[in-house]
């Protein structure tokens, strides 16, 4: 069987990582027809956009994309892409497994852990008003109105929307994630004693979604500043954390800093039958063109990709290569020595290859 499949290369060190994940999976022997489809700063010139609705329309009709970092401007400029993407296609749950890898340096040995992320909702929704403008100044006044609460007249706003359905899917998926890996434990994580309405809103809706899994899977909450601390002294504590979108990309990159940085940090997002895979990292600018960046990161999202397509033996058989080029600790780029600076480090394009030979 041929699978469709969008690829979405990105910018900055997209390109390079992006390339050396589809050559690692055609290795596999996985038979894929590749549709290239384009995003990003690059293309706004050519488009008028960054997401041009091919690109989306791609998504829409493979079902399934395997897409590079994209750079975001702080600030100004655009608002994110990637962001963008997650929203139209709905894809509500971002999953991020995060597992050492023997013979990565860290601080940390046999993590296993994998975090499930509200990926619509939140401080993420792009509801934003900017200070100064009129209708900031409006929606100040309606708030101090209504709200019985003075907001300072040079403030910007942004609103953090959080729903019972949004709420409830994301537990659920949460659970049901569990349950098909053998997993053992759900925590959500939200800071629920401070923002009652919305945080206490996602601990009351992932309750009741936990009662249907009772005596399957263990239910527990946690405080996100309480369970920063946690993760750093007793990560072993733990198993699938369940949070909303801010909190979520926040704690994933403490896990990934666990298992030894953002190189080897994969991940997918997914909606109703339809999925996106992409590293945690971005585009990494200073990095661009030079042939240097770890690809695991983003073969390892390629390694889910396959698990989603059902291609169990093809994901397990990439897995094991990519475990084993960094257990021997030879074939790696810069980030995976015990140097940085070490003149025999690979570069993407060779660690890529080590991979393919050790398949
Ligand atoms: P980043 O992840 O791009 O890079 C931070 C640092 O992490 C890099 O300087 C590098 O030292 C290290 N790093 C990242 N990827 C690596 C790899 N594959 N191998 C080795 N080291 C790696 O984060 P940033 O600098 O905050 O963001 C750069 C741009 O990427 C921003 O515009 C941001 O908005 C965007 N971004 C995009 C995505 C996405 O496409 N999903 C995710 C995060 C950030």
């Amino acid at each position: 069987m041929v699978h469709k499949i969008t690829l979405i290369p990105g910018d900055g060190i997209g390109p390079e990582v992006s390339n050396a994940a589809r050559r690692c999976v055609d290795a596999t022997g996985v038979k894929i027809d590749w549709e290239i489809a384009e995003a990003g700063a690059d293309i706004i010139k050519k488009y008028g956009t960054p997401l041009p609705d091919s690109t989306l329309d791609s998504i829409r009709k493979n079902k399934i994309a395997l897409k590079g970092p994209l750079t975001t401007p702080i600030g100004t400029g655009f608002r994110s892409v990637n962001v963008a993407i997650r929203k139209e296609l709905d894809l509500y749950a971002c999953l991020r497994p995060t597992r050492s890898y023997k013979g990565v340096r860290s601080r940390y040995e046999n993590i296993d852990l994998v975090i499930v992320r509200e990926n619509t909702e939140d401080l993420y929704a792009g509801i934003e008003f900017e200070e100064g403008k009129p209708e900031t100044k409006s929606l100040i006044s309606e708030i101090e109105k209504l709200g019985k609460k003075k907001i300072k007249s040079d403030s910007g706003i942004s609103i953090k929307p959080i729903s019972i359905s949004g709420s409830k899917r994301i537990v659920k998926f949460a659970f049901e994630y569990a349950v098909k890996h053998g997993r053992k434990k759900v925590t959500a994580i939200s800071k629920a004693n401070i923002m009652k309405f919305t945080d206490g809103l996602f601990f009351k809706a992932a309750q009741e979604v936990a009662k249907e899994y009772a005596g399957k899977i263990e239910y527990e909450e946690r405080l996100i500043d309480n369970m920063c601390m946690q993760l750093v002294q007793k990560p072993e504590l733990y198993d699938v954390l369940c949070l909303p979108n801010l909190y979520g990309d926040i704690l994933s990159d403490l896990c990934a800093g666990l298992i030894g940085g953002l190189g080897i940090a994969p991940g997918a997002n997914l909606g109703e039958g339809i999925a996106v895979f992409e590293a945690i990292h971005g585009s990494a600018p200073k990095y661009t063109g030079q042939n240097k960046v770890n690809p695991v990161a983003m073969i390892l999202s390629a390694v889910l990709m396959l698990d989603y397509l059902g291609e169990k033996e093809a994901a397990k058989k990439l897995d094991n290569a990519v475990a084993k080029v960094i257990a021997a600790g030879k074939s790696v780029t810069y980030d995976l020595k015990p140097n940085r600076d070490d003149p025999t480090a690979a570069s993407t394009s060779q660690m890529a290859d080590a991979i393919i030979s050790a398949l």
